[in-house]
């Protein structure tokens, strides 16, 4: 099974500065602190409480969490179709024969399904881009999972035909870009391309919007001119 891909590259975090970690702590609990600090939304406190949490642990749930993390690396990959995370080559969601196949929605980010998933309001299928464009990062099309959804639309069955494309990007500058270079990449084979826009807020990430308004916006969705 190939490895799982990570996101196409991006700044990275600096690692904290070494005069960051307090004094006086032993090498194999600052390397953990560090590991935490590199995570999303973790600062230097939330790291050395999760560190200090790890060492009160018992053997077992250690090892259980160390599992857990090699799991992901080892076990998960993206599906061959809609480049969301699964452990099959095709995930559960390409694969189910009760999903509307004449619908495609292309959201940035695996946790975009889920929250759309959560609304229960659809029931087409996905395609996950990994990203948004961003010339200000520095991320292009070529980056994304672009040519994949491009082939994926050429490569259909005459039965199953894609008739709409939604497009659920965030509401940001990133997300409006890459709306608007699917709009142009897809619209011109005849395959209509909406927007979930109305009720979201802009700079709206979908992996945050609250299930009703999401719902919302689906049902509103708007085709791009
Ligand atoms: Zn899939």
């Amino acid at each position: 099974m190939a490895a799982f891909r990570p996101d196409p590259p991006r700044p990275i975090t600096p690692v904290a500065p070494p005069s960051d970690t307090p004094h006086g702590v032993a090498a194999p609990v600052a390397r953990v602190i560090e590991a935490f600090r590199r995570l999303p939304g973790i600062g230097p406190k939330s790291a050395q409480r999760l560190a200090y949490h790890l060492i009160r642990m018992s053997e077992a749930e250690a090892e259980e969490l160390a599992d857990a993390i090699n799991g992901i690396k080892q076990r998960i990959t993206l599906c061959q179709i809609c480049a969301d995370i699964t452990e099959l080559p095709t995930c559960h969601i390409c694969q189910n024969p009760n999903r509307d196949r004449t619908t495609i929605c292309v959201v940035e980010e695996p946790l975009d399904v889920t929250a759309l998933e959560r609304t229960r309001a659809y029931n087409g299928l996905y395609h996950v881009l990994h990203g948004a464009i961003s010339p200000t990062s520095g991320i292009a099309a070529s980056d994304l999972k672009i040519k994949e959804l491009l082939q994926r639309l050429q490569n259909q069955q005459t039965n199953d035909q894609v008739t709409e494309v939604i497009v659920a990007t965030n509401t940001n500058l990133d997300g409006e870009a890459t709306a608007m270079y699917l709009q142009r990449a897809i619209s011109p084979a005849g395959i209509k391309v909406t927007r979930l826009a109305r009720g979201l807020p802009s700079g709206t990430d979908i992996e945050y919007a609250d299930d009703a308004t999401l719902a919302h916006s689906l049902q509103s969705r708007a085709e791009i001119e």
